[in-house]
């Protein structure tokens, strides 16, 4: 017996007949006698619905009036699981992110959890009732209604299972667990028993949407055991927990690709001291994250400076800097959106050498041309052309032997 915060993503609420499922299957780990707490998102396609209407109406929608807009798919999903557990005899309560009190910074569109008031849950569970919370919303201290970001329900789920003490967090999702790589784009790919929070918060920033890297971050600090598993089948999932030994063995434990950035590089740039810091500060007061930085060698006192932003900043990002650019007499600012970048991850990396020559040795024989690396002590990343995107995927999980039953076996 136990107390299990169950979260279920888009495609398992997409349809009515899945909410009856997800019901049947809350209703179940009631009956096994465990006390729960359900997540849910909004059914998929939904929340992309729900932005292109905020588009349609503006092309650029105020910030606070997009997260009402956007975050209202979770209170139709959250009442219509509410209703199918009550007609199945259960006592259960749907609760938005306001009502619960998930008070959030008030950075609209990504505010992060600052905590979460477990007075009114502790009470309504003491009660009897299964509780059906929206994922990805919050409040600010305001009132305002604010959302986390897409994906943003994984974090709901884990954050809640932290406040809560649970002993475990489910994430149920439309694959069996946490793969070698996407097992949409590669049929080889391998599902893991385990992995650590630092690989798995590796995985998730770098591309493998399974679970939204704040998630994960809140899991390894709250320690809070998360297990990844469908919401279709009954297989084992997969369990995102601390290191431990077993784990070192696998060199490589993971490949993630990530389409969402784009690629400024600002040509001729004086080599001379402050320089960098005047072309990125604006990026920084404009909210806009810089990924990675590529600096060349100096050439008659000039350089050239390459860096990665997310696609969604792009535009305002090339306008800032073609601005900067001008003061500091920089020459052409040239941007790049075809662009993907490809990572391997794996705490064992830091005990192997050659593992990035590897890396490139494979790129090298497809003919992938590589355009920036960044590395850091479990993960190479490296910007290709978006076109080789799969291809590249495909032949380092090969190169690396993920998809191979040795390596299973030493899991
Ligand atoms: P949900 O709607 O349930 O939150 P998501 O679409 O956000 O589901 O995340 C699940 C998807 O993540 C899978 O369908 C899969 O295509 C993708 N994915 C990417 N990388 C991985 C990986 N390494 N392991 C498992 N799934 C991955
Ligand atoms: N519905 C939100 C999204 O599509 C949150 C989530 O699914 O986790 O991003
Ligand atoms: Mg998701």
């Amino acid at each position: 017996m136990g107390f299990i915060v169950q979260k279920y993503g888009g495609t398992s609420v997409g349809t009515i007949e899945r909410i009856k499922n997800v019901a049947r299957r809350v209703a179940r780990t009631r009956s096994e006698g465990h006390g729960v707490v359900v997540v849910l998102s909004a059914m998929a396609g939904e929340t992309d619905r729900l932005i292109n209407l905020a588009h349609a109406v503006s092309e650029s929608p105020s910030a606070r009036e997009y997260d009402v807009v956007v975050s209202t798919g979770e209170q139709v999903t959250i009442g219509l699981l509410s209703i199918a557990l009550e007609d199945m005899g259960l006592r259960a309560k749907s609760l938005l992110g306001h009502q619960l009190r998930i008070v959030t910074d008030s950075r609209f569109g990504s505010a992060r959890i600052e905590r979460i008031d477990t007075a009114r849950i502790k009470d309504e569970l003491s009660k009897g009732f299964i509780l059906v919370v929206a994922g990805f919303q919050g409040v600010d201290k305001e009132g305002n209604i604010t959302t986390l970001g897409r994906g943003g329900s994984d974090t709901t789920a884990v954050a809640l299972a932290a406040a809560l003490g649970a002993d475990l967090c489910e994430i149920y999702t439309d694959v069996e667990g946490v793969y070698t790589t996407d097992p949409g784009i590669c049929a080889d790919a391998r599902k893991l028993k385990k992995i650590s929070y630092d690989e798995m918060l590796e995985m998730a920033s770098l591309g493998a949407k399974v679970l939204q890297t704040r998630s994960v971050e809140f899991a390894k600090k709250y320690a809070v055991p998360v297990m990844v598993k469908s919401s279709f089948t009954d297989a084992e999932g997969t369990l995102v927990c601390k290191e431990d030994a077993d784990m070192e063995k696998v060199m490589v434990s993971g490949v993630t690709y990530n389409k969402n950035e784009a690629k400024i590089s600002v040509l001729r740039v004086p080599d001379r001291p402050g320089v960098a810091a005047k072309l990125f500060r604006p990026l920084t007061e404009a909210g806009i994250n810089v990924d990675m930085i590529v600096q060349n060698i100096s050439h008659d006192a000039h350089t050239d400076l390459t860096f990665t932003v997310a696609r969604g900043d792009y535009k305002k990002a090339m306008a800032l800097v073609k601005g900067t650019a001008k003061d500091i007499a920089a020459g052409d600012v040239a941007g790049d959106t075809n662009i993907a970048k490809v990572s391997i991850v794996g705490a064992g990396m830091r005990s192997h050498a050659g593992v990035a020559s590897m890396m490139f040795d494979t790129f090298a024989r497809e003919g992938i041309n590589i355009q920036m690396i960044s590395t850091t002590e479990i993960k190479i990343s490296c910007v290709i052309d978006v076109k080789y995107t799969e291809l590249a995927v495909r032949v380092l999980h090969d190169a690396f032997a993920l998809g191979k039953e040795e390596v299973a076996e030493e899991r």
